[in-house]
């Protein structure tokens, strides 16, 4: 159940359809039916509040973590200059930050939140690691200070998923694929992390054995951050397998599955399904 083995079953894809790898993961509709809207008829979702709400917090600690790295190869060690230039990095998202207001009326205190603990992780690492190394150089400090590589973008074909696959992080020193989730737990989860996990093996052709989630949710209007680390065993890999060649055939076939048991009105496709 190895990604490398893409070339034989049960991991060869049997049709000819690509699928986005959060497709092939997502389970929000039960039965399917937000895939076939998709892909055989050609409907947009739209993306609702929460969806929004955190694809933004998403973008904002990507470029809070990239102008991390930059800011070192332009200022080398000069831990305050870094450290003030990304002080003033929020007041880049106040247009965002006024749209989603309207939505959201707290959005803005939640994203300073979000802000302030990514500025405070950075600058802790900055101290921890200029400790303990006297004399190193920007590409050594870039890498301890954010050991992540952000939305790598990976190829999925041999899958049977997309060509323009985007992880949200991946940590070097033990391969692990991380991914970040703002909204409540769900065990299916587990699928984004087995299926980049199977797109790298397939790429690199090395082992990946550990994914990570990470939830920000809000309790008591405080910022709140879980992680899920799990190992990608064969029985994840397998359910990942299971619903990549269900939903295929749904899309080749052009099933309609039917309306879902649990439909909500923030379902981005509610609008085809009264
Ligand atoms: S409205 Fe219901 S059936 Fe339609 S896509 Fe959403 S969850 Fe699925």
């Amino acid at each position: 159940m190895r990604g490398w083995n893409w070339h034989q079953p049960p991991l060869e894809p049997i049709y000819d359809v690509r699928l986005p790898l959060y497709q092939v993961a997502g389970k929000y509709c039960r039965s399917g039916r937000d895939i076939y809207l998709n892909q055989v008829e050609k409907k947009k979702g739209k993306p609702n509040v929460a969806m929004q709400t955190g694809l933004f917090f998403h973008e904002m600690i990507v470029k809070i973590l990239v102008q991390t790295k930059k800011l070192i190869y332009q200022l080398g060690i000069n831990i305050e200059a870094i450290l003030s230039e990304l002080s003033s990095l929020m007041s880049s998202f106040s247009e965002q930050l006024n749209d989603l207001s309207v939505q959201v009326p707290n959005i803005r205190d939640q994203a300073q939140q979000i802000f302030n603990y990514n500025y405070s992780y950075i600058a802790c690492r900055f101290r921890e690691v200029l400790s303990r190394q006297p004399y190193i150089g920007e590409d050594s400090l870039a890498v301890q200070v954010v050991p992540f590589v952000l939305e790598q973008k990976l190829d999925g074909t041999f899958l049977g998923l997309s060509p323009n696959l985007s992880s949200d992080a991946f940590v070097f020193s033990e391969p692990m694929i991380m991914d970040l989730k703002f909204g409540p737990r769900e065990p299916f989860h587990r699928l984004t992390t087995t299926g980049y996990a199977l797109v790298m093996e397939a790429i690199f052709e090395y082992p990946i054995n550990i994914g990570c989630i990470v939830y920000g949710l809000f309790r008591n209007n405080r910022l709140y951050i879980e992680k899920d680390f799990h190992i990608i065993n064969d029985e994840l890999r397998q359910w990942f397998i299971e619903e990549r060649d269900e939903k295929m055939r749904m899309v080749y076939d052009e099933i309609d599955p039917g309306k879902a048991d649990n439909c909500m009105e923030t379902c981005p496709y509610y609008e085809y399904c009264l």
